[in-house]
């Protein structure tokens, strides 16, 4: 069969390098893809994402069997409704109405209250000077985010009632009809990603769990990003505690989106926290995480195009996992998540791509990559202690060269497990 693959991004090189390996693909399209692509897949350059009626000539042309959508703008516009309704394509991502799960969190944030599915508690707001008198009657530490997508970016976490007040004036324009805002209760604990392969009621949870680092800089500090690197698996949080997510909050979502009329297909990505009042959720998302899936897809044994056909079909389904630890570092373009240079010049010694995922590179005409976007590629190194797969991945970026200060990247991926 032939798999289309909308994105290009890093996860979107990890799915179409495992869909590559699957036994009964054929072939793998990537639209638009990108410059790490090339020789796993058929690129088609210059498609957006945002171009329905293209990315459906491309299937159809190309006679795909499945198409398989990476990032969640376009599931918010409705990408799996058009391709479904109009061309009767089978669409791995969840439909418009779905993909609300991670495109506004007012509606994810009521869904909790109703079906009591932990979550921190809240109040959404239209209002600025209701907001701003919730604020200051909570009091800090206290978490603002906007309700719809902002690639990570929508999310103040504010520690005194200065930073509080500002985040909620950069949010919300004054008057009474600003875009909503959710106003949360601030916790504390250590976070974790659960992916979760749904189909309806159906669901089945990674056995393994990921890390990711959201924060610019080492130590977890500067600005949140979308994210600067992971590792899996997290052995020190137990699997008593994975468990209790699937059993309290997985599941509990799954049927409760049932009972709301919700026909839910795809990746649900748990953003979980471990507090001390048992775990809780900080957010739903509706496709795989990015740098996670890079690093869970790499030690998935299982032939990724017979997983997307069990979840269709809801078959009971065992995955398999390699052994040992996956750590992910993410090269960024120096000034991100700000504003930063394109077109830096970066060599990847060709024995390393096999360990690279790349997400903001593309290529001259000679051959050359250059930098084209924010995050630009996350390197891997494998190892039987999180340790050893830390000192791979940092000994595996001495393979990928660049002028000094074009990139950068953080120097403590998986520190809490260490
Ligand atoms: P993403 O890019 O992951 O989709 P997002 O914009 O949807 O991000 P959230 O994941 O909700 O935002 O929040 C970003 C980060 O802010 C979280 O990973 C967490 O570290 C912090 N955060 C969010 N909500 C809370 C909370 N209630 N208490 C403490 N920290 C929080």
């Amino acid at each position: 069969m032939n798999v289309a693959v909308i994105g290009n991004g890093g996860r979107e090189h990890a799915i179409v390098k495992k869909l590559y390996h699957s036994k009964s693909v054929d072939k793998v399209i990537a639209i638009p893809g990108n410059a790490g692509m090339n020789d796993t897949a058929e690129v088609i350059y210059g498609v957006s994402e945002k171009d329905f009626e293209a990315i459906a000539g491309v299937c159809i042309e190309k006679q795909v069997d499945w198409v398989v959508v990476g990032p969640e703008a376009p599931l918010a516009d409705g990408l799996a409704d058009f391709l479904e309704d109009e061309y009767d394509l089978k669409v791995f991502g969840p439909r418009q109405s779905e993909a609300r799960l991670e495109s506004s969190k007012a509606f994810t944030k009521d869904i909790m209250k109703k079906y009591n599915i932990p979550t921190a508690k809240y109040e959404t707001f239209t209002d600025y000077d209701k907001a701003k008198q919730y604020i200051e009657h909570e009091g800090a530490p206290i978490v603002i985010k906007k309700d719809g997508l902002a690639a990570g970016k929508g999310v103040v976490v504010a520690m005194n009632l200065e930073e509080a007040l500002d985040g909620l004036s950069s949010m919300m324009d004054e008057g009474d009809d600003s875009e909503p805002v959710v106003i949360e209760e601030f916790l504390e604990g250590e976070e974790f990603s659960l992916m979760v392969l749904v189909n309806e009621e159906y669901t089945h949870s990674f056995e393994v769990i990921a890390q990711d680092h959201k924060r610019a800089f080492d130590g977890d500090q500067g600005p949140n990003t979308g994210g600067m690197g992971a590792y899996a698996p997290v052995t020190h949080i137990s699997e008593e505690v994975r468990l209790s997510a699937v059993e309290n909050i997985v599941q509990p979502m799954a049927d409760a989106l049932v009972e709301e009329g919700l026909s839910y297909f795809g990746v649900m990505y748990l953003g979980a926290i471990v507090t001390n009042d048992g775990v809780k959720v900080i957010e739903f998302n509706a496709r795989f995480g990015d740098p996670e899936a890079q690093v869970l897809l790499s030690l998935l044994e299982n032939d990724f195009a017979e997983v997307l056909e069990s979840v269709w079909n809801k078959e009971p389904l065992t995955l398999s996992w390699k052994d040992g630890f996956v750590v992910g570092v993410m090269l960024a373009s120096d000034g991100y998540p700000g504003e930063y240079d394109k077109g830096a010049r970066v060599d990847i010694v060709q024995e390393c791509k096999e360990k690279t995922y790349i997400s903001g590179l593309s290529q001259t005409e000679d051959g050359d990559y250059i930098t084209s976007g924010g995050r630009v590629l996350l390197v891997t190194g494998e190892g039987e202690s999180v340790q050893s797969a830390r000192e791979a991945a940092y000994e595996n970026i001495k393979a990928v060269t660049f002028d000094d200060g074009s990139l950068f990247y953080r120097t403590d991926i998986a520190h809490r497990a260490l």
